[in-house]
């Protein structure tokens, strides 16, 4: 394979820590670890990088693989759109660069587009190799980005009222109401009594 980076590290290693951090070798990982590249390169250098990532799968990894953004500490925000698509800025300014794919160009690679829009039965699923090989010689054709301009910074920085609820007494968010959401029939769990 040529010589390859992503945010500054060798595709071998990227795929090494892809599967240690991912727990094996996605195309969504490769794939995103391009485009979040792509898009940093277009970004004028800030101290105040922030990511937003506008689907729950593989790319949030990536963001929390090659960037110092993270879902815990903040600096990274994601979204449950379902859209393969990223936006870096810079949350004092504002200023970002949106990233995504050309949907018209995947006609020209089936595994890529099998992969991507899921067609294939999980069987036929194109090996990663393939898929790999593919997305290295795809991606300055798919990968497409915008400059654009962030309505707010998404990071929250004022601080969030608290309180203890009436039902379960742990203290929670006052903005879910009067009782934690727990109380409020949105619990994912019940006490197992045996
Ligand atoms: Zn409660």
């Amino acid at each position: 394979m040529q010589h390859v980076e992503i945010c500054g590290i060798g595709l071998d290693d990227y795929l090494i820590r892809m599967e240690e951090f991912h727990g094996y070798r996605s195309p969504g990982m490769l794939l995103g670890g391009f485009m979040i590249d792509h898009g940093l390169a277009q970004l004028d250098p800030t101290p105040y990088l922030n990511l937003v990532v506008e689907t729950v799968v593989c790319l949030p990894d990536a963001v929390q693989l090659l960037t110092p953004c993270t879902f815990g500490n903040g600096f990274m925000q994601v979204l449950d759109w379902g859209k393969f698509a990223i936006t870096a800025y810079d949350r004092e300014s504002l200023a970002g660069i949106r990233v995504w794919l050309d949907q018209d160009k995947l006609s020209g690679y089936p595994s890529i587009r099998s992969w991507f829009e899921r067609t294939g039965r999980p069987r036929e699923k194109p090996p990663f190799e393939e898929l790999a090989q593919e997305i290295l010689s795809a991606r300055p054709e798919l990968i497409h980005h915008q400059p654009v301009r962030l309505l707010r910074s998404l990071k929250d920085a004022s601080p969030v009222p608290t309180g203890r609820c009436p039902g379960c007494g742990e203290s929670y968010p006052l903005h879910f109401g009067k009782f934690c959401p727990a109380c409020s029939n949105q619990a994912y769990y019940r006490p197992d009594t045996g």
